[in-house]
C-alpha cells in the first residue's frame, strides 16, 4: 500500500473515530468532553491536511496539519487527566506556551533553513514530552489518593508507550536510520508512524470509554451503598427510643456509612443562643473542652445551623487557632457541618471530622443534608417520647419519680440482688401533722411545703439514691449500695434539713418528718421491704414522730 492509499484510509477511520467520540461525548462522559472531542477533531483535520498536500501548498499545510496533530494530542492527554482527576490538571500556560515553541521553530526550519528532519525531531520530542508529562502527573497525583482504583490506567500506559516511541523515533532521525524526505516517498519510517497514530487514537478512544464507563459504574455502587446504609439507619433507629442506644446507632451509622473517624452532636439550647454538644463520637480523643459549649453562628456547627445548610471546611480554614491546633494534631484534615432538621425547625447540627478527604469526596452535600434530616427526625422523636416517658415517671408536684416507677426501680433492685448481692436499703417518710398545716394554713401552703420538703430531699441524697413521692405527704427512699446504718445517717441528715427549714407561708413554723428505714435481704420480696420501711414508719409515728426508726 503505497503512503497515499494508507493515509486516505487513515483519515477514513480518523473520520469515524470523531462520529464515535461525538457520540459518546455526547451520552457517556462527564469529564473533559470537550478536550476529548477537540482532540479528535484536530487530530482528524491534521490528518486530512496532510492528505490534501498534494494538492496544497505542502509546507503550508504540513505547518498547519502538524500543529492541529500536536494540539490534539495534548488535548487528548489532558482529557484523560480531567477524566482521572475529574478536575483540570494541566497547567493553563502550557498551550499557548507550546503553540509559541512550534511555530518559532517550524517557521525557523521552513522558511529559514529548510530541514524535514529538525521539524521530525522537533515533532517527536514535543510529543514524548506531552505524553511523558502526562503520565507523570498521573503518577503524581494518584500517589495521594491511592484508596480508590484508577478509571483510565490503561491511557496511561498508552501515552508511556507513546512517549518511549516519539523518542525512538526522535534517535532514529537524528542517528539518519529513519530520515525522511516526504510523505508520499513509499518508506517504512512513515508507514510505522502512520500505523501507530491509528492504533494509538483507536486504543485512546476504547480507553477514554473505558474510563467513563467505570466512573459510571463507581458511582452507580456509591449510590446503593448511600441508600442501603441510610435504609439500615433507618431500620435501625426505627428499633431504638431510648436515647442512648439511638446515639449509638448514629454513630455507627456515621462511621459505616460516611466513613467519620469523630463526630459531636450539638444541641441548641433553650435560649437558642448557644448550644452545646449532647453527645460525641469521639474515637480520635480530641479535647472537647473549648468546644463543649459555642455560642450562636460560631464554629462549623454554628455556621451549618444559623445557614441551614451543609459547611464543609479544610481543617487550615478553621476560624479558632486553639481549636485548629489541636485537632490538627490528631491528624484531622477535614471537617463538616451538617444542620440537624426537624418538622418544628433546626435543633441543633453533627460536626463530623475526617482523618482523610477520600471519605468526604464520596457524598455530595445533598446527601449530607438528608442524613442531617433523617438524624434531625429520629433524634427529636427520641425526645419527643423521653418527654412522655418522663411525664408517665415523674410526679407533677414535686417533680420526683412516681410510685410507678419506684415500683419499677425497686423491682429492678431486687432482681439485681439475686445476681449480684449488691445490698440496698428502703427508707419511706411521712410528713408530721400534715393536715394540720392544710386545714390552718391552706392548701396551697401545704403544696409549697411538699415542694420545699421534695427539693431538701433531693439536694441531701447522691446521684446514686432514687427518691419518688410514694402518695399524699409520704416519700419513698431506694438507696442503693447502702447498708441500714449508712441509711439510717442519711435520711437522719435529711430529717434534720427539713426540721430547719421553714416556708414563707408557714410563718415560722417547721416541718417534721418521720421516716422508717429497712435493709432488704435475701429472699424477701419488693411489697415485703416496702411493707418493712412502712412499719417502721409507724413506729416513729407511735414513738413520738420526727424521728428515725429501723427494723
Ligand atoms: P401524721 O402523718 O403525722 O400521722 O399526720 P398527718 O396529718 O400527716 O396524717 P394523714 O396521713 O392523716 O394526713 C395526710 C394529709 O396530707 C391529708 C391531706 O390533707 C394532706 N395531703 C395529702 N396530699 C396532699 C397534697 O398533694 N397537697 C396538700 N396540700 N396536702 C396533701
Ligand atoms: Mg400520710
Ligand atoms: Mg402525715
Amino acid at each position: 500500500m503505497d503512503n497515499f492509499t494508507l493515509l486516505a484510509t487513515i483519515n477514513v477511520i480518523l473520520f469515524v473515530n470523531v462520529i464515535f467520540t461525538i457520540i459518546i461525548t455526547r451520552q457517556l462522559i462527564d469529564f473533559g468532553a470537550a478536550e476529548w472531542l477537540s482532540a479528535s477533531l484536530l487530530v482528524a483535520a491534521g490528518f486530512f491536511l496532510l492528505l490534501l498536500q498534494r494538492f496544497l501548498s505542502p509546507f503550508f499545510t504540513i505547518l498547519i496539519a502538524n500543529y492541529m496533530v500536536l494540539l490534539g494530542s495534548l488535548l487528548q492527554v489532558s482529557a484523560a487527566l480531567i477524566l482521572e482527576f475529574k478536575r483540570k490538571v494541566v497547567k493553563r500556560f502550557i498551550l499557548p506556551a507550546v503553540s509559541a515553541v512550534y511555530w518559532i521553530l517550524f517557521l525557523i526550519f521552513t522558511y529559514v533553513s529548510f530541514n524535514t528532519s529538525i521539524r521530525i525531531i522537533i515533532i517527536s520530542i514535543a510529543l514524548a514530552l506531552f505524553y511523558g508529562y502526562g503520565v507523570f502527573l498521573f503518577l503524581r497525583l494518584r500517589r495521594i489518593d491511592a484508596e480508590d482504583p484508577p478509571d483510565t490506567a490503561e491511557l496511561f500506559v498508552l501515552f508511556s508507550i507513546a512517549a518511549v516511541y516519539y523518542l525512538a523515533r526522535t534517535f532514529m532521525t537524528i542517528s539518519g536510520a529513519g530520515a525522511v524526505k516526504s510523505l508520499f516517498d513509499a518508506n517504512l519510517t512513515t508507514t510505522i508512524t502512520f500505523a501507530f497514530l491509528l492504533i494509538f487514537n483507536m486504543v485512546y478512544l476504547i480507553g477514554m470509554l473505558n474510563g467513563s464507563l467505570r466512573y459510571k459504574n463507581k458511582i452507580v455502587i456509591k449510590e446503593r451503598e448511600k441508600l442501603g446504609s441510610l435504609f439500615g439507619f433507618l431500620n435501625d433507629t426505627a428499633k431504638h427510643l431510648e436515647l442512648e442506644d439511638l446515639y449509638t446507632t448514629i454513630g455507627e451509622t456515621l462511621k459505616t456509612t460516611i466513613g467519620m473517624d469523630s463526630a459531636a452532636i450539638y444541641l441548641l439550647d433553650e435560649s437558642r443562643e448557644s448550644y452545646s454538644i449532647a453527645h460525641s463520637f469521639n474515637e480520635l480523643d480530641i479535647p472537647l473542652d473549648a468546644v463543649q459549649t459555642l455560642s450562636k453562628g460560631e464554629g462549623i456547627s454554628g455556621a451549618a445551623i444559623e445557614q441551614d445548610r451543609v459547611i464543609v471546611a479544610d481543617i487550615d480554614s478553621y476560624p479558632n487557632e486553639q481549636v485548629r491546633r489541636v485537632v490538627k494534631a490528631k491528624g484531622v484534615k477535614s471537617l463538616i457541618g451538617i444542620p440537624l432538621k426537624t418538622p418544628d425547625g433546626i435543633i441543633g447540627s453533627i460536626t463530623v471530622v475526617f482523618t482523610s478527604t477520600e471519605k468526604l469526596r464520596l457524598f455530595d452535600n445533598d446527601f449530607f443534608y438528608f442524613l442531617g434530616e433523617q438524624i434531625g427526625l429520629v433524634l427529636h422523636n427520641a425526645y419527643l417520647y423521653k418527654k412522655v416517658a418522663d411525664m408517665a415517671n415523674t410526679d407533677p408536684l414535686t417533680k420526683l419519680f412516681n410510685r410507678r416507677r419506684m415500683l419499677e426501680l425497686i423491682e429492678y433492685e431486687v432482681k439485681r440482688f439475686g445476681r449480684t448481692e449488691s445490698i440496698f436499703s428502703i427508707a419511706m417518710a411521712d410528713l408530721d401533722h400534715f393536715k394540720n398545716v392544710n386545714d390552718t394554713l391552706g392548701h396551697k401552703c401545704g403544696d409549697d411545703l411538699l415542694k420545699a420538703a421534695a427539693d431538701i430531699f433531693k439536694s441531701e441524697s447522691r446521684a446514686s439514691d432514687f427518691i419518688c413521692r410514694w402518695g399524699g405527704e409520704e416519700f419513698l427512699f431506694l438507696l442503693i449500695d447502702t447498708k441500714l446504718n449508712d441509711a439510717v445517717t442519711v435520711v437522719d441528715r435529711m430529717r434534720k434539713k427539713l426540721e430547719l427549714h421553714s416556708c414563707e407561708c408557714a410563718s415560722g413554723l417547721s416541718t417534721t418528718v418521720s421516716i422508717g428505714v429497712a435493709e432488704f435481704g435475701r429472699g424477701m420480696s419488693a411489697d415485703e421491704i416496702i411493707t418493712r420501711a412502712d412499719n417502721a414508719l409507724y413506729t416513729a409515728k407511735r414513738r413520738g414522730r420526727n424521728r428515725i426508726e429501723t427494723i
